[in-house]
């Protein structure tokens, strides 16, 4: 159980602006920012979604 580490659900990990909707830490803006230029990026936070997601 990791659920201390998410203390600040609405703060985004990679730009660090507050966002009203954040998947996993990151912001609507870096989701597709990361969609559109940062494939690695994306495979590995959609692996964190799944992930997080999994445990519920
Ligand atoms: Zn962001």
């Amino acid at each position: 159980m990791d659920e201390d580490t998410i203390v600040e659900p609405h703060v985004c990990v990679r730009c660090s602006q507050q966002a009203l909707i954040g998947i996993v830490g990151r912001c609507a803006d870096c989701i597709a920012d990361m969609g559109l230029r940062h494939a690695e990026e994306y495979a590995a936070w959609k692996i964190e979604v799944s992930d997080s997601i999994g445990r519920g």
